[in-house]
């Protein structure tokens, strides 16, 4: 999920825009929910330097698991997260699992309930990604289908209010599985298309570049700080789940498109160099 800071995109329209495209704070639970984490999940999500202070107990995309910063995953996912990776010390980092088989078509998919905005979005998405030159490229497919006409990657809905100064705004399903396979998608959170920040096409295309960046292995480019959240989290050395990529920078890179609250909403080149190295 990507999240906004709601106080400062209220009170700044212009600044709220930029954050729409990466937003990646944590949600806060409802009250009425019985949905707190345990400790060992908790410490589980840690050691993979996920910041856990908002991540709780959930349904999403009719499983149950744990929704963490803009992410959600079972819990047999998240018992694989730390599997065969390194510590981490720069800021373009994939996950251990990546999407095999290349070339590959990616097929992509949105549900009818995001409307057009949806899917004029997601068109322009799949032109973003197929511009960077990769080996693998994405294509877009009806909602709904099945067997070979089934989406890799389905864009659903969801409706979440905002909480604790944040708006979650879009929620991946995971990353790419131990298979090969890019996680099998991620929901668009509609409660942001009724606020005044309420995306442009262009703006919701930058927030679905982000979650299919999640699916198929990338990682926040300030994972290990949460800085474009306004944040300062250090999650210690356990780093887990999160390897550097080739060719991208050491420093801080706050145009990149995978920062976890933005503002980007195209790629900028170390995104694309990422892409190009992975895939
Ligand atoms: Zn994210």
């Amino acid at each position: 999920m990507k999240k906004l800071k709601l106080s400062l995109l209220l009170s700044i329209v212009a600044f709220a825009a930029i954050f729409v495209a990466c937003n990646s704070e944590d949600t806060v639970a409802p009250s009425n929910e019985t949905n707190a984490i345990t400790p060992e999940i908790a410490s589980k999500l840690q050691a993979a330097y996920f910041e856990t202070s908002s991540a709780k107990v959930t349904t999403f995309m009719g499983e149950k698991g744990v929704a963490v910063e803009d992410m959600f995953f079972t819990f047999d996912q998240i018992d694989e997260l730390g599997k065969g990776s390194q510590i981490p010390n720069t800021e373009h980092y994939r996950t251990t699992n990546l999407v095999t088989g290349l070339p590959r078509v990616i097929k992509v998919s949105v549900s009818p309930d995001l409307g057009s905005l949806g899917s004029n979005a997601l068109d322009k998405t799949i032109v973003m990604l197929n511009n960077l030159g990769a080996q693998l490229t994405f294509q877009r497919v009806a909602f709904g289908g099945r067997g070979s006409k089934k989406a890799d990657i389905e864009v659903t809905e969801f409706y979440e209010l905002e909480s604790g100064g944040f708006i979650t705004l879009g929620r991946a399903a995971g990353f790419p599985t131990r298979r090969g396979n890019p996680a099998k998608g991620f929901g668009i959170n509609s409660r942001w298309f009724e606020l005044s920040i309420a995306p442009t096409s262009s703006e919701l295309a930058g927030t679905m570049a982000h979650e299919i960046g999640h699916c198929i292995g990338f990682r926040h480019t300030d994972y290990k700080t949460r800085e474009s959240c306004g944040q300062n989290v250090n999650e210690g050395s356990a780093g887990v789940g999160a390897i550097h990529i080739a060719g991208t920078p050491t420093g801080s890179d706050a145009t990149s498109i995978m920062q976890s609250c933005g503002p980007a909403i195209t790629f900028n080149n170390n995104d694309k160099n990422a892409m190009l190295t992975l895939y």
